[in-house]
Formats: structure tokens, sequence, C-alpha cells
């Protein structure tokens, strides 16, 4: 991956459902003894090399007696081992094209870092700001991010930013924020004390629906609206929404397509295991399901929601510590199903993200290991989602 970017570029800014999750002091002590593993099993495989050449003293070894130095040089010559941090800041994904267009799909609190990545470096000197949001629900933990997005209080040349979402979606920023009415209602301020009028930035909504044939349905507030089957043109980039099962709570999915890649973005969707195969809800998971793999056909990139196992998703075996319990219609998928799903729609690189927060890392690590055996000489590649994760397409 060099700098420039030749078609689309994805960063995985937040891939932890839920809510925000950081290690645990048990978790950054076995962090700390796989280093340590790691440095004293290269230390020896160095050792037993050397005393095969008959070079053993402290000059050869470490280039002198052992200070400071010599040890942080060998230390450095040994390097340290790839043991990857997978949660922290809750789901926003960057896409960038290769003309600086920029999208970002939802709000977690992932957007911090990408905000501050966006004002301090990328757009520092950018005249044109129009920054594009598109959110798949109105969960807290795929808008949380916003109030402490810099790009909202950037002056001079503040930013525009245009979001998109369901109707749910904008009015729960309206309601917090007063983004769109530019109103103070009773509960702007409730999550944060910023609002509209302390934020520089200039917010457009546009409501995805699916607008009936004539096209007269008023959107739900103080923003315009979209049609849910046309895509939304940003410069070269197509962005498709479409539904996807969610439990009670609607959401969608998007597709970012430029130059025959395509990228599909599919948070917290739910493939329902249920009894009953007439229930309501299960034939919506089913047809969710059906509109999820026609869009990931042949797609180059996806990020998807794996947050359970099967076992823990029939309530069968415990997550990390917490109870047992059934996950149906809690709106989450399961790894297996995920992997099978990648396969069958040949998805070339499949990101499994949305995390649990009771998931522990040494379980992540082994799950992943797991993943790459599975994927090893295979044309599709799954893996664990991880933060900060470069995908170019
Ligand atoms: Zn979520
Ligand atoms: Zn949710």
């Amino acid at each position: 991956m060099g700098d420039t970017i030749k078609n689309l570029r994805v960063t995985l800014w937040g891939v932890q459902g839920s809510c925000p999750y950081f290690p645990t002091p048990h978790e950054v002590a076995e962090f700390v003894r796989m280093a340590a593993v790691h440095t004293l099993t290269k230390a020896f495989e160095d050792l037993a090399q050397r005393m095969r050449e008959g070079k053993v003293s402290y000059e050869t070894w470490l280039g002198g007696p052992p200070t400071k130095q010599t040890i942080e040089e060998y230390q450095r010559k040994l390097g340290l081992p790839n043991l990857p941090v997978f949660g922290g800041d809750t789901t926003c994904i960057e896409v960038e094209d290769a003309d600086g267009n920029i999208v970002i799909l939802d709000g977690g609190t992932g957007i911090r870092n990408c905000a501050l990545n966006l004002v301090n470096k990328k757009w520092a000197d950018r005249k044109d700001r129009t920054l594009y949001i598109f959110g798949s629900h109105e969960h807290l933990d795929h808008r949380n991010g916003l109030p402490f997005a810099t790009f909202c209080f950037v002056r001079p040349n503040s930013y525009t930013i245009k979001i998109y979402g369901n109707g749910s979606f904008l009015a729960s920023l309206d309601d917090r924020f007063g983004l769109f009415s530019r109103e103070t209602k009773k509960v702007v301020s409730r999550d944060a004390p910023v609002n509209y009028a302390i934020m520089a930035a200039k917010f457009e909504g546009y409501e995805i629906r699916d607008i009936e044939e004539d096209g007269t349905i008023p959107p739900h507030g103080p923003w315009g609206v979209h049609d849910l089957g046309s895509p939304v043109k940003v410069g070269r980039m197509t962005i498709t929404p479409f539904e996807v099962y969610h439990g009670t709570t609607p959401c969608l999915g998007y597709v970012v397509e430029r130059k025959g890649k395509k990228f599909v973005f599919c948070t917290d969707h739910e493939l329902r295991h249920g009894n009953d195969p007439k229930h309501p809800s299960q034939v919506e998971s089913e047809r969710a399901e059906a509109r999820l793999r026609m869009h990931l056909q042949d797609a180059h990139a996806a990020y998807m929601d794996g947050q359970y196992f099967m076992a823990e998703y029939m309530g069968i075996r415990a997550i990390g510590h917490a109870s047992a319990a059934p996950r149906i219609d809690w709106g989450h998928s399961c790894v297996e199903d995920v992997v099978a799903r990648a396969q069958q729609c040949r998805v070339k690189r499949t990101y499994i993200g949305h995390h649990d927060p009771d998931r522990e890392w040494g379980e992540q690590v082994k799950t992943d290991e797991e993943l790459a055996r599975l994927s090893r000489d295979k044309p599709y590649h799954v893996e664990l989602a991880k933060g900060s994760t470069v995908i170019d397409i």
C-alpha cells in the first residue's frame, strides 16, 4: 500500500460493537506475556545460531557489554510480535477515493480519530470541505462519536456535512443536537453539552426511504428525502443503501462503488435462526439476507456484523464471563454465518466486526488464527476486523 490512493481506500476507525471497549489489566498482562515469550524465543534462536558459529560473547552478541543502549538495539533487531488490537472504538468506517472525496459510514466513537486525521492532516489546507456521513441506524454506538468530531467545530472555512440515513437516525441527531431544525428542544444537549449553535459546521440531512411512485410523501422531519431505490453520487463514487434486519430497529447497509470495485458495509444485521419459518421476523430477516447477498456478489471487500458464535446465539455457551442467554432478535449475526456468506458470495476480503464487548482478547486472537487457517490458499479471505486497518481496493 502506497500513499497514493488508486481507487478506494477504506479505513476501519471503529469496529467494536455496542459500547467502546479497552483492554482489562488481565488482557494487558497477557499481551505483555506474549511479547516476552516472543522476545525470549527470538533471543534463544539467535543464541543457538551463534553457538553453532562459535561466536558467543557479549562483544559479538550485543555489540558490547549489556547496557540500556546495546539491549535496546538488540531488542529492535528481534522485533515485536504482531499482537492485534481488535476493539476499542465503536463503528466508524471512512472511505476515501482517488479524487479526495470522503464518505464516512456511521458516527460511533471511532469518528473522533477519523475527524482529527481529517482536520489536522488530510483536509488541513483544503478549501472545499464537504463531507458525507451515512448512518446505519439510531443506536447510540453508531452516533455517539459525533459531538467529539473536531470537524463540527472548525472555523473559519467551516465544514458542510451532508448526513444520510433513515428517519430515526436523523431524528436522533436532531433531537440531541438540533442539527437540522436548528432549534433547541427539551432534549437538545441531553447526550452532550454541545448543540448546533456551538458547532461551526453546516448540516444537511437526507432521509433515505422508500418513496412511493408518485413521490408525494413528505419527509419525517426538517430534511430532504432520498429514495432508497437509487444510489447517492459523491464524485465518481456511488453509495447504494439497502435495508438489513436489526430486530425491531430499522437499519441500513451501504455499498460503496467506484470504477467497478465495491465495498459493502453491513453492520448490525441478524440472520435469524428461529424455529418457525413463517414468523414475520424470520421472513423479514431472510428477505434482508437475500438483499445483502445480492449486493455482496463478487465484492472486493466487506465489513460485516459477526458479534456471536452460533452456540452463544442459541444460548448454549456464554460470551467471556457473561452469562449464557439466547440472542435471537438482538439484531446481530454469527461468525459462522458470515464465513459461509462470504465464501458463497465470493467476497475477496471480509472483515468481521461489531465485536461483543464481553469477548476476551485471547479468544479473538485464537479465532483470527483459525480464520487465517481457513482462508489459507483460498480466493476469499476472512478475518476479524481490527481498529485502524486500511484496505485499498
Ligand atoms: Zn451496534
Ligand atoms: Zn444497533
